[in-house]
């Protein structure tokens, strides 16, 4: 991320506010959120992981608005079966097994798997958020990201 942010309004350098995600235009108080964090990802997902089909449908549909050419989702019309998050380094992977859900991530070197770890579903959300927010900010994209996440009904 870089730290010198101009603003798009009148072209100023921005300055960093307390927490570093949001910067400020000292002339026309512009604002502009430069980074985005997991928490904000999460409260964005709205997600609950207690039921396996909101889950997994609510996941899919945020993944689309946000970081669709990211994720690859399998589906019977409404009815998500599989969602798989390449992150080049991290996959992320989620199957319906049954009634359950199986969350798996993948540490990826130039396209092969070093290791495979199933993880308890709140444990994969939680590194999968992390994840999406360090791309997002990599990408320079934090404020889009936040935009869709921000309107999910669209
Ligand atoms: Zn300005």
């Amino acid at each position: 991320m870089s730290s010198a942010v101009q603003c798009n309004n009148c072209g100023a350098m921005m300055t960093p506010q307390w927490d570093g995600r949001v910067y400020q235009c000292p002339f026309c108080k512009t604002q502009t959120q430069v980074a985005i964090g997991a928490d904000q990802i999460a409260a964005g997902m709205a997600i609950d992981l207690a039921n396996v089909d909101a889950f997994l449908a609510k996941l899919a549909g945020a993944l689309q608005q946000g970081f669709a050419e990211r994720a690859r989702i399998r589906a019977e019309g409404a009815y998500v079966l599989a969602i798989e998050i390449d992150l080049d380094h991290d996959r992320f992977i989620v199957e319906r097994e049954g009634q359950a859900a199986v969350a798996r991530h993948k540490k990826m070197v130039r396209g092969i798997a070093l290791r495979t770890k199933t993880l308890a579903l709140d444990v994969w959300f939680s590194q999968l958020t992390t994840a999406l927010a360090t791309h997002a900010n990599s990408n320079a994209r934090a404020a889009w990201v936040l935009g869709q996440l921000g309107h999910p009904q669209r």
